[in-house]
């Protein structure tokens, strides 16, 4: 993946924030939700069982739709408001304030689905591209094999420019989903009074997080540097996967699919041809889309990236891959902005999302002039935090020079030593995409005073247990004789759940019962004019 900008020129605001329309993916906005329904990001989040998770939506689900905060969350969709800017910037309105528990039951005034759905979709109002700057995509594209690498740098640059004023997503790392998770479900737990909740660990036998490096290869000069970097990899006990080009960049004998998968490597697809116009048009799409499945069975390849991380996640139906690793976390410097605000994978229809979560190699050498591994640290730390998947795009094309090889061999020694502190699962996307869908098909039941995990490759999963101390989450593991549970069980004590502090608590006094939904609900009058409308 390399990271070429395109120019750019003014956008008229409609179409910064025109959201596109083929994105039916998940449950549609406004539709109705029934109470079950409202916990299925949870479910999906700690496998855990649905008979702690009582929500209901309060107000009018169609409501207004726009930015808001969730406590400290920025999300976008439909709340239960009156209007919602369009833009991420300024005072958001924060509707925690909005939010009511009492009865068992956790009062929202916007649907957790459609909210984590639309970041992890990237289905908010952000900066595309306009019919001018695809002309100009197209002239870039066209050009760019004649030109050098200090004049892309410095096209990469200007189009760059003013990343820094971004609030949404987060940089350097966005863990909005998993902070909206935890919040939800330590409201959860004060409605239903469960002192904890069991789930489904979120890595095999317990362990804190998972690393992932992945090599796109770009040129021959790249492919010709496969070798070396087999070598600076095993010196480091690190194995990787490789995504190639199929078509117009270099040939792609077999011997080198042999040499990467006979020293423990994966190959993955990327692209067709590297030209940045795989999503341009649908018909063509489909046309590609065809090429590259055909390309992933020759390769025996299970993952697909996509150019210059290029995508349509509503598109993917096309795509006859088991994983797909082409959405960043936050992209501000990615010729494509947005950012899907997770570091966990999640599905898109069939298909295992497993995204960037940090920053690529070209970024940080040639747009942010770094020659140290200092912001690579502290996204792991990050992501660490919230027991994510901390995935690396480093190029054998920009790490042939003596300085940027030093700093990856830099990267690589810090990665060790986070594994030989058994901080983190060092693996292969493939073993990644496997231990998720088996997790993902887990689930907990009760077995006596206890409960146990069931399903295919449960023995390699670790029950857990999700604690609300003072309104934070607390992880810790079933079976402290496995895995880092130190670590795991202060994972979440960071968490900024402060703002729940704020949600509406109604005494017996103060509440007026009416019925919404089929279920028992209340109103609060002064305190919450936009609470629960009967
Ligand atoms: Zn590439």
């Amino acid at each position: 993946m390399s990271t070429a900008l395109v120019p750019t020129c003014p956008v008229p605001s409609q179409a910064e924030s025109r959201l596109d329309a083929e994105t039916t993916l998940f449950s549609e906005a406004g539709a109705a939700v029934s109470p079950d329904m409202l916990s299925r990001v949870l479910v999906e989040h700690y496998r855990c069982p649905s008979e702690f998770l009582k929500f209901v939506q309060s107000g009018d689900e169609a409501g207004a739709v726009g930015y808001f905060r969730f406590g400290p969350n920025i999300c976008y969709g439909h709340a239960n408001s009156g209007t919602l800017p369009s833009e991420a910037k300024g005072l958001l309105e924060d509707v925690s304030l909005e939010t009511v528990v009492a009865e068992g039951t956790v009062a929202l005034p916007f649907d957790p689905n459609e909210i984590v759905d639309n970041l992890r979709l990237e289905r908010y109002p952000h900066r595309r591209l306009s019919r001018c700057e695809n002309i100009l995509k197209k002239a870039y594209y066209s050009l760019r094999p004649f030109t050098n690498q200090s004049v892309r740098k410095q096209i990469q640059k200007f189009r760059a420019r003013n990343w820094q004023n971004l609030a949404f997503p987060r940089w350097p790392v966005d863990t909005t989903v998993e902070d909206i998770c935890e919040s939800l479900l330590s409201l959860a737990m004060q409605a239903s009074g469960a002192e904890r909740v069991p789930f489904v660990w979120f890595w095999p036998h317990g362990i804190r997080g998972c690393v992932m490096m992945t090599h796109d290869v770009e040129s021959a000069a790249g492919k010709d540097f496969c070798a070396e970097l087999l070598d600076i990899n095993d010196s480091f006990g690190i194995k990787a996967s490789f995504q190639i080009v199929p078509e117009e960049r270099y040939e792609v004998p077999s011997t080198l699919l042999e040499a990467i998968r006979g020293r423990g490597g994966e190959v993955g697809i990327q692209d067709l041809n590297h030209d940045g116009r795989l999503f341009d048009d649908r018909g063509e799409f489909r046309r590609r889309a065809a090429l590259i499945n055909r390309y992933g069975q020759e390769y025996a390849a299970q993952g697909f990236r996509a150019a210059i991380l290029y995508r349509k996640p509503e598109w993917y139906g096309d795509l006859e891959f088991s994983y797909d690793m082409s959405i960043p976390n936050v992209a501000h410097l990615d010729p494509q902005r947005g950012g899907c605000c997770t570091v966990m994978p999640y599905f898109i229809g069939k298909v295992l999302e497993l995204p960037v979560t940090t920053v690529q190699d070209y970024t940080l050498f040639h747009l942010l002039n770094e020659r140290s591994i200092a912001l690579w640290e502290t996204q792991v730390g990050l992501i660490l935090e919230k027991n994510g998947l901390a995935s690396f795009i480093v190029h054998p094309d920009y790490v042939r020079d003596r300085d940027t090889r030093t700093v990856y061999e830099d990267l690589l020694a810090y990665l060790r030593d986070l594994r030989e502190k058994a901080a983190a699962w060092f693996a292969l996307p493939r073993e990644v995409d496997a231990w998720w869908r088996a997790r993902s098909q887990m689930s907990i039941v009760r077995h006596g005073n206890s409960w146990r995990i069931e399903g295919p490759g449960a023995d390699r999963a670790v029950l857990a247990f999700a604690n609300n101390i003072k309104g934070k989450v607390v992880y810790e593991l079933a079976d402290e004789k496995r895995g880092a549970v130190s670590a795991s069980k202060n994972a979440a004590l960071s968490s900024s759940n402060d703002f729940l502090q704020n949600v509406v608590r109604p005494s017996n006094d103060e509440k007026q019962y009416c019925h919404h939904r089929g279920r028992t609900l209340w109103s609060l009058g002064s305190r919450s004019p936009q609470g629960p409308r009967c």
